[in-house]
């Protein structure tokens, strides 16, 4: 049970601290340094623990396995970089998206992923 507990805080620090969006194997090799001999299938067990108690969101990219990050953050969304298939946290928003909508039409939110190279694979 300690143990239990020990692994779930390693993760959800990891998460924390991130400034991305993780994939479970990149979570467990950040979250080795604090409880070694972590395995993937816990991973990806407390992962869907936390996942259920709204605690960690999931990042999904079509195609692409989902990454998690840490819920109740501030409104963000994300870029994808096609070429090493990292997931960037984009800051700014813009409000004319939701101007996107016709007339008539209640927008109540949205979801944006940008795609592309980022700096290091662009140059
Ligand atoms: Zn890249
Ligand atoms: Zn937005």
């Amino acid at each position: 049970m300690v143990r239990k507990t020990k692994q779930k805080e390693a993760i959800f620090k990891v998460l924390s601290s991130a400034d991305s969006p993780l994939s479970p194997a990149e979570i467990q090799t950040r979250a080795s340094l604090f409880v070694p001999s972590l395995g993937i299938a816990t991973v990806y067990r407390l992962l869907r623990t936390l996942k259920e108690k709204k605690k960690v969101v999931t990042v999904e990219i079509p195609g692409e396995a989902p990454r998690y990050e840490i819920s109740g953050r501030a409104h963000h969304h994300h870029f994808y970089c096609r070429n090493c298939h990292q997931i960037f946290e984009l800051g700014k928003c813009t409000d004319q998206i939701e101007k996107l909508a016709p007339k008539g039409f209640l927008v109540q939110e949205h979801e944006i992923i940008l795609y592309g190279r980022c700096p290091s694979c662009a140059s």
